[in-house]
């Protein structure tokens, strides 16, 4: 059975990884806002992957004979002044979301919870990725600059991004 302080920090991050969701959903309505359908697309499949992180948490809580949790989410941000703004805002959010999964994996350790540490290894690895991601998009965005036909092709090629939930 988890400790109470580990099956804590794991419910708190159920509920951050479905407010990640609320974030992304938000922002995807910003991008539809701005006619830019690709970069919505791009935030909507975020937020299924949010939304599978939370699950995936949930799965393993359950499995371990712990009590999940849900609480209610703070209101995303929904407004924003340009789509460096949005990307800026979900590189900064991704960075969050890695301080925590090292604060929980921090507990594992301490704890000497095995399972628990081979468990967020998973998580560990995928915020590498999430913020690369995040990273090379602000990158693209920087350099495209006000050339609305550069935007304009980076929404067609996000228009292509799919969500398949991730094996294991
Ligand atoms: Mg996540």
């Amino acid at each position: 059975m988890l400790s109470e302080k580990l099956q804590q920090a794991i419910n708190d991050q159920i509920n951050f990884e479905f407010e990640s969701a609320q974030i992304y959903v938000a922002m995807a309505a910003y991008c539809t806002e701005q006619d830019l359908d690709g970069f919505a697309n791009f935030f909507l499949v975020q937020a299924e992957e949010e939304r599978f992180h939370a699950m995936k948490f949930y799965g393993y809580l359950a499995e371990q004979g712990g009590r999940v949790t849900i609480s209610g989410t703070e209101n995303p941000k929904n407004e924003y002044e340009s789509i460096l703004e949005v990307f800026n805002a979900a590189l900064d959010h991704e960075r969050k979301v890695t301080k925590r999964i090292y604060n929980i994996m921090d507990i594992a350790l301490e704890e000497r919870e095995h399972a628990t540490k081979s468990f967020l290894n998973w998580f560990v690895d995928e915020q590498v990725e999430e913020e690369a991601t995040m990273m090379g998009l602000i990158k693209k965005i920087e350099r495209v600059g006000e050339n609305q036909q550069g935007i304009f092709m980076m929404d067609e090629e996000l228009a292509k991004r799919t969500f398949t939930a991730p094996q294991a």
